[in-house]
């Protein structure tokens, strides 16, 4: 008998051994459910269908409102938002994340489908996966990543993330280049806990520099129709003015032709994967040089997996990020 009762107990200290002892996560380049198979990740357990509680919302999919345990939801963010291949504490990160920022959307009717709380488009809320849809993406990995995902989510119970007891703005990122942005800086409104902290990752992350080049022409229509009052003359080299950069080497403010943009004015405008970056007229050509992912501002997920890899916990990694927050099991708007 006592045998069998050692035998358990190695058991399940291995369980939760295997996990820590694991070399880091592949690097999957923005992952959508799509972690790369041939991986080892360890033993998780769970079964996403018990992810069930009182708890439920009105969940906007492929045109249907459906009504879902919370954390049900919350495995499906959590799962197409964050590579599978991420290291666990990362993805709980990811799921109070997630958890929280659901939540406050819920607590106001949202005029895209004031009949649900939520929906699944993340150009409107959060992305989300369904588990059969993740699984089939994860192929070879599917049994150990739904499993992993699913402890991410029920390790993290109820748990939500609150400034001065007021649910956050759980706003997120890929990856950020030094540090993360100020929500002043790219949104133009502060809030307390979306100020800049430095981020770890690095040369890691897949893209981390990227380089977009337009003809001269090319840039000049696209910006003409954005601002048809700017002064682009015939000589591309004198189209670039003043630039001015924050401390992380974001671009704060820019003169183009005489118009003063946002960086992130002139992110969305030539669809670049952040506001730091370089510009410059190179012959007929305009090259932006580009770092990190993302609007930059509170949670990198490259970041979160990194601070997870040095051995930093999930709630280490949220208190992080956002600024001067504290994570409680939720009781309530
Ligand atoms: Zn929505």
């Amino acid at each position: 008998m006592k045998k069998v009762i050692a035998t358990a107990l190695i058991l399940t200290l291995l369980f939760f051994l295997i996990p820590l002892i694991l070399p880091g996560p592949d690097r999957v380049d923005e992952g959508k459910g799509t972690g790369e198979p041939g991986e080892s990740e360890g033993s998780y357990q769970g079964d996403w269908k018990e992810l069930a509680g009182d708890q439920t919302l009105r969940v906007l999919l492929n045109g249907e409102v459906r009504e879902m345990p919370i954390n049900e939801y919350i495995w499906g963010v959590t799962a197409a938002e964050m590579p599978a291949s991420f290291e666990l504490e990362a993805l709980k990160a990811q799921a109070v994340a997630a958890r929280t920022y659901a939540l406050r959307r819920a607590a106001v009717p949202n005029q895209n489908h004031p009949d649900a709380d939520v929906c699944g488009d993340y150009t409107c809320c959060q992305a989300y996966i369904s588990p059969e849809q993740a699984a089939a993406n994860w192929g070879d990995n599917a049994e150990v990543y739904t499993a992993k995902i699913t402890r991410a989510v029920a390790d993290t119970g109820l748990e939500v993330i609150r400034y001065q007891g007021a649910l956050i703005d759980a706003v997120f990122h890929s990856s950020s280049a030094g540090s993360t942005q100020d929500a002043v800086a790219v949104w133009g409104s502060s809030v307390p806990y979306l100020v800049s902290v430095n981020s770890p990752e690095g040369e890691e992350v897949p893209n981390f520099h990227s380089q977009v080049s337009l003809s001269a022409e090319e840039f000049r229509s696209a910006f003409l129709a954005a601002h048809a009052q700017a002064n682009l003359g015939d000589d591309p080299k004198w189209w670039i003015g003043e630039t001015v950069r924050n401390e992380s080497g974001s671009v704060e403010q820019i003169n183009i032709g005489g118009v003063l943009l946002r960086g992130s004015d002139v992110r969305s405008l030539y669809k670049l994967r952040s506001a730091n970056f370089t510009v410059e007229a190179k012959g007929d050509q305009i090259v932006f040089q580009v770092a990190g992912y993302g609007h930059g501002v509170g949670m990198s997920q490259y970041g979160a997996n990194t601070m997870a890899t040095q051995g930093k916990g999930y709630r280490d990694i949220l208190s992080w990020y956002y600024t001067g927050v504290t994570i409680e099991t939720y009781t309530g708007r």
